[in-house]
């Protein structure tokens, strides 16, 4: 019998502090990148999606961010728009 199942991996890719564009207060957002896995007798093996994400530490609001902006916004430490 095979155990197929989908695994979720968050890596951390860094912590911003930028205005919040919901809560407006000038607070760290933590960004993430979300890799979802199909996997197979609990080992990850195939990647099918690849999410970046960013999290306001204030409001909690969560936001898709684009893979560019996201990597941008990282390597030049600034915040996202
Ligand atoms: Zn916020």
């Amino acid at each position: 019998m095979l155990i197929f199942g989908l695994t979720a991996r968050d890596t951390v890719l860094g912590t911003l502090v930028f205005p919040c564009n919901n809560c407006g207060n000038t607070a760290p957002h933590h960004l993430v990148r979300r890799t979802r896995k199909i996997s197979l007798f609990f080992i990850p093996l195939i990647p099918i999606s690849t999410k970046y994400l960013d999290t306001c530490s204030v409001c909690g609001r969560v936001i898709d961010v684009p893979r560019d902006q996201a990597e941008a916004a990282v390597t030049q430490g600034q915040g996202l728009r």
